[in-house]
């Protein structure tokens, strides 16, 4: 998931945050123990994620749970080399280009995991950064040029899981009227963000 609204790599300089390397140009991550977070977190998102596969037609990914991390933490696991995606496979830490807003899916191939930050408690929005993180999965194993080109992986992704996320909690019977309201009414705003970044993009589901 990219931050459709800030399409640009790394914070102005006003609001840097704290993990944030300004040396290497990178977001810094700890990956966390399943002790770290709370057991519930992990049930909902778990459900979600066999949701999305099961709809997809795919095998259901791994979770990583993250945290931001201070820079210099990451460094003395990684190094002070400049960004490699490859760093994404250490066992603890993650350093990567884009601020990580809520989910990421991990770029190397060897990584059948979906990342979700530790922080992404509220309902449904844990449920629904599962499920686009899914949906990535699924452009990955589908088509790598597609998982690559952001402008057309996020085009299918948002609307996507808007709408699986729609059907998630209306096959739980969780549905509510105001839930589907919130449901357009995000799906709107991200719609109107991907115009402004990408006007020729399309935001629209692909085929399975
Ligand atoms: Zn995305």
């Amino acid at each position: 998931m990219y931050p459709i609204s800030e399409m640009r790599m790394g914070p102005l300089k006003s609001e840097e945050p704290s993990n944030w390397d300004s040396n290497l140009d990178c977001y810094c991550y700890r990956k966390l123990s399943a002790e770290e977070v709370d057991i519930k977190m992990q049930g909902r998102a778990t459900e979600a994620i066999l949701f999305a596969s099961a709809d997809l037609g795919i095998a259901p990914p791994a979770v990583v749970w993250l945290r931001p991390s201070a820079p210099v933490d990451a460094a003395s696991a990684l190094g002070r080399t400049a960004y490699n995606w490859a760093d994404e496979c250490h066992a603890e830490f993650a350093r990567v280009r884009v601020r990580i807003p809520a989910g990421y899916t991990p770029w190397p191939e060897k990584l059948r995991e979906v990342w979700i930050l530790s922080e992404v408690s509220r309902f449904p929005a844990l449920e629904f950064v599962a499920v686009h993180e899914v949906r990535h999965v699924w452009q990955k194993a589908k088509d790598i040029s597609l998982f690559g080109d952001v402008c057309r992986a996020e085009g299918d992704a948002y609307p996507y899981s808007y709408g699986a996320l729609r059907r998630y909690l209306m096959a739980k019977g969780h549905l509510t009227q105001e839930l589907e309201l919130e449901i357009a009414t995000l799906r709107e705003s991200a719609c109107r963000a991907y115009a402004q970044a990408w006007p020729n993009g399309k935001f629209a589901t692909l085929e399975n």
